[in-house]
């Protein structure tokens, strides 16, 4: 971890959904992050008054590169600039990587339960993509809680990685709140007790979990899965803000 701040240059933009978008950024030695860190982004405008905001690091890269991916929040200050008004070759203001406790570490080899509600997901796409990249043989399984099919980041990644017989163990569950694919089981609905209770890895086999998204969620989840029997003391949780139930 380190407290200065750096010039990062925006190296590439992807278009993840209609409203979200990776950055990724290249930061002076930055030497590599831990899978569930983030980073704090500083802008300053010409008056110089100064926003920070953080955003989980969402790639695995061993390297002075990092990926971060933005959902705008329509009102809010920042977001939108990071996801409609960042250009390649433009520079960012970056402090970072932050955060030792909402961690995966590869040598881990504990049956993991990710939980993402919506842009939460990010950090779980890190956890993910390292799990992948050290060929870890910790079971892994993500249960994503999202508005609709066109709202799911990294669709094509995950599904490639959650193919039946993958190099790692990773299996998905998505739950569509507003909108389901067509020839979906189910009708769209919240997450609940029970859906949660039957989505996640049991608690015999004593999993980690990891919970990331708006505060209402991950408070919720958490207490759920407490209730549920699960070990308080195995479930790490990151919050994002905002008052977002479990949805
Ligand atoms: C550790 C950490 C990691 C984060 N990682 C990511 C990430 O990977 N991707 C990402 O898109 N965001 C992430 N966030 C949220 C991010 O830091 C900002 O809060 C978000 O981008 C909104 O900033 P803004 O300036 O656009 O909105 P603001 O101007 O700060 O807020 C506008 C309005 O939205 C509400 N609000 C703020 N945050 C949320 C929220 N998360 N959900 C719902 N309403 C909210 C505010 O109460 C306010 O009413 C993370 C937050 C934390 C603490």
């Amino acid at each position: 971890m380190t407290s200065s701040w750096k010039v990062a240059d925006v190296v590439a933009v992807h278009e993840e959904t209609s409203n979200a978008r990776t950055l990724r950024l290249r930061v002076p030695k930055l030497m590599g992050h831990l899978p569930g860190q983030h980073v704090d982004v500083r802008l300053t405008a010409p008056d110089g008054y100064q926003a920070v905001r953080s955003y989980s690091v969402a790639s695995a890269l061993p390297s002075d590169e990092l990926e971060i991916t933005v959902e705008e929040l329509p009102d809010g200050e920042v977001s939108p600039y990071l996801v409609h008004g960042v250009s390649v070759g433009d520079q960012l203001e970056v402090r970072g990587p932050v955060g030792g406790w909402f961690v995966w570490h590869a040598d881990d080899a504990s049956p993991t339960q990710l939980i993402a509600g919506g842009s939460g997901v990010v950090p779980l796409m890190s956890m993910i993509r390292a799990h992948a990249v050290s060929a870890s043989v910790a079971p892994f399984r993500l249960l994503y809680s999202v508005r609709n099919p066109d709202g799911v980041f990294y669709r094509g990644e995950l599904a490639s990685l959650a193919m039946p017989g993958g190099a790692t163990p990773l299996e998905i569950t998505y739950v569509y709140t507003r909108a389901v694919p067509d020839g979906w089981p189910t009708p769209p609905g919240r997450l609940d007790a029970d859906l949660l209770a039957r989505s996640v890895l049991p608690a015999a086999e004593n999993p980690a979990f990891f919970i990331c998204g708006a505060t209402g969620f991950v408070e919720t989840v958490s207490d759920w899965l407490v209730q549920a029997g699960h070990d308080p003391d195995r479930i790490k949780t990151e919050r994002y803000g905002g008052i977002g139930g479990a949805s």
